[in-house]
Parts: C-alpha cells; sequence; structure tokens
C-alpha cells in the first residue's frame, strides 16, 4: 500500500470497533502511528494494536477517554504528545445514537448524544488544533494538520426517532466549516465523510434482519451496504497531501443514499 502518511501521528476517536478500527488500520497502513481512543472495550482496543502492530506500517497505542468529557480528552492529548510528540490528523469519529420520539425524550438522553457527537467533537478539535499551531516544519504534511469527522448522510436526510443524532451531525458540518474558515491561513484543514449505511455493530439490528436489509436496499442505489473500508480510504485520501487544496468540505461515502433512491422510478 502507498505510504502517504508516512512519519505522521494521528489520533482516531472511537477506534476499537467499526469504522474508527478500520480508520486506525488503514492510516497505520499508509505509515501513521496512531493512537486508538476507547471508553468502555478494552479487549477490543487490544486487538486492533496487536493487529496494527504486528502489520509492520505505523505503530497504536490505545488510550482511554471519554470524549464528552474536558478533562479527560485533555489528558489523552497529553499522553499522547509524551509518546509520539505531537499530532497530524485527527478523525473525531466516536459517535452514539439513542433511538425516541421528542415526546418521550430525556433531557438525559438528548444529552448523552450532543456530549458524544457534538462536544466530544468540539474537546478533541480544540485539542487537536493548539497543537496544529505549534506545527513547524512537519516534513511529511504540506499541511499544519488535518482533521477529518466522521459525519453522516444524516447532517442531511432528516431521520424520525433520531432527532438528537440528527441534530449532532447537521452541528458538526456548519462547526466543521466555521472552524476550517477559521484555520485555512494557518495551513489546518477540516473536512468530514459522511457515511451512509455501513455494516458495524452500531446498525447490527438492520443487516442481522432479512426485512431490514431488504428495506435498507431500497434506500441505496448502488446496492449493497458499505464496509469500513470504504469509509477509512475517503479519510486516508483527505488526511494525506492529495487533498491538500480541501477544506471545509463534506464527502459522502453513501452508495447514492443522497441522491433521493424513490426518484429511480419515476417521479
Ligand atoms: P460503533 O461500531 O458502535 O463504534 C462506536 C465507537 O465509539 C466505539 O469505538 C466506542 O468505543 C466509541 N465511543 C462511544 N462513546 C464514546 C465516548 N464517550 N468516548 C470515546 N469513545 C466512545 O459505531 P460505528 O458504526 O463504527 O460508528 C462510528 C461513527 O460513524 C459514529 O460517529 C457514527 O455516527 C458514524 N456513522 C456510522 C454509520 C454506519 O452506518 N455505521 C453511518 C453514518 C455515520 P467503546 O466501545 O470503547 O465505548
Amino acid at each position: 500500500m502507498e505510504k502517504r502518511l508516512s512519519g505522521q501521528k494521528a489520533l482516531v476517536t472511537g477506534a476499537n470497533s467499526g469504522i474508527g478500527a478500520a480508520v486506525a488500520q488503514r492510516l497505520a497502513a499508509e505509515g501513521a502511528d496512531v493512537v486508538i481512543n476507547w471508553l468502555f472495550n478494552e479487549d477490543a482496543t487490544r486487538e486492533v494494536a496487536e493487529k496494527i502492530n504486528k502489520a509492520g506500517g505505523g505503530k497504536a497505542i490505545g488510550i482511554k477517554a471519554d470524549v464528552s468529557n474536558e478533562e479527560q480528552v485533555d489528558a489523552m492529548f497529553k499522553q499522547m504528545f509524551k509518546e509520539f510528540g505531537t499530532i497530524d490528523i485527527l478523525v473525531n469519529n466516536a459517535g452514539i445514537e439513542i433511538h425516541n420520539l421528542l415526546e418521550n425524550m430525556s433531557k438525559a438522553e438528548w444529552d448523552k448524544v450532543i456530549g458524544v457527537n457534538l462536544t466530544g467533537n468540539f474537546l478533541c478539535s480544540r485539542a487537536a488544533v493548539r497543537q496544529f499551531l505549534k506545527n513547524e516544519n512537519r516534513p511529511h504534511s504540506r499541511s499544519r494538520g488535518k482533521i477529518v469527522n466522521i459525519s453522516s448522510v444524516h447532517q442531511v436526510i432528516m431521520w424520525a426517532g433520531f432527532s438528537s443524532y440528527c441534530a449532532t451531525k447537521a452541528g458538526i458540518n456548519l462547526f466543521a466549516q466555521s472552524v476550517a474558515q477559521e484555520y485555512a491561513e494557518k495551513k489546518i484543514r477540516i473536512n468530514s465523510v459522511a457515511p451512509g449505511a455501513i455494516k458495524t455493530p452500531i446498525n447490527q439490528n438492520v443487516w442481522s434482519d432479512p426485512k431490514g436489509m431488504a428495506d435498507l436496499m431500497t434506500k441505496m442505489p448502488y446496492g449493497r451496504m458499505g464496509e469500513v473500508e470504504d469509509v477509512a480510504a475517503a479519510v486516508a485520501f483527505l488526511s494525506s497531501d492529495e487533498a491538500d487544496y480541501i477544506t471545509g468540505t463534506t464527502l459522502y461515502v453513501d452508495g447514492g443514499m443522497c441522491l433521493y433512491p424513490e426518484f429511480r422510478f419515476g417521479g
């Protein structure tokens, strides 16, 4: 595999599972040393780190932190800088969804989703940007630092029962674009990848049920669920110098989910 990220230091939040694990493996395969952030599942973290360290690309370490907690996020970055010296790439991937209709949604449920998906993005982005601004003469990258957010097609597609999730993903979009505007002149790039339906534990209830899959395929012009590697490839591209002139945008990795699939059969 091409080593577009050799010598770079990356942190991927929520990287012991699903999309985050694939992203961490891809960035390491392209030469980056990677922090695998996790919260609950230490065994899964160890497995992902072992795979990366055996593969012979960049090396991996796990760091536990709840991305919605300011002290824990700051401590995680401090530990990363102690181990790796700095950060070149932040991937804000950790995310959760809680199903509920508005009339039944508790404030605790709302706060939880906003806390992990949106406040977590803010806290990690702030910590990364503070360090990017200190990055001088990074020989392996044309920019001082890159952030890639794992957003969702639900930054633009409304989703009944998941209004809190949609609010966070739409929020990430304009937050990311605003900070991309703030830091472009400092040579810091901030972009998002918006996956459609990617086969991971988060949506196991859909892909493990034939009826759920049949329904999903009606929303999927490309005719298959996405794989985690589809998303990882997009993140690696946006993190690399090949995307050096790209900032403040969203790359949809969704098999055409945003293409108004109902209209395939006429309007
Ligand atoms: P997943 O397999 O459930 O993984 C979620 C990850 O987030 C886990 O590593 C989990 O770590 C971590 N996490 C949860 N709460 C955390 C917290 N407070 N602090 C730190 N880490 C935390 O989900 P996924 O499908 O890969 O989703 C990853 C991202 O992609 C999410 O932002 C999701 O919204 C987005 N996305 C997914 C899809 C899809 O179809 N799968 C589509 C669009 C967008 P622990 O297990 O250690 O808690």
